[in-house]
């Protein structure tokens, strides 16, 4: 059984070379309060063009990252011309 429900959530927002933004989440798996400051990098990469991009997450987190476009992203921005 795993404990899902007991582990927090977090969520952290980038942006890509190529002007997208997305961010990335994981769950902070530390169990060892001796090694809280333990931190790993990981490689994520760009929902939009691929690129790699490098980040630092707690270590355990690493294992639970998953990268998700973000909604404000600008490029769909349209504007309202009315009057
Ligand atoms: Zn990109």
């Amino acid at each position: 059984m795993t404990d899902a429900a007991d582990r927090e959530r977090k969520r952290s927002p980038h942006r890509c070379e190529c002007g997208s933004a997305f961010d990335v989440c994981y769950f902070d798996d530390r169990r060892d309060p001796d090694r809280d400051r333990e931190a790993v990098t990981v490689q994520v990469s760009c929902p939009s063009c691929g690129r790699s991009k490098t980040l630092c997450v707690p270590e355990g987190a690493d294992r639970t990252v998953v990268v998700e476009a973000s909604a404000l992203a600008a490029d769909d921005f349209e504007e309202g011309v009315a009057g």
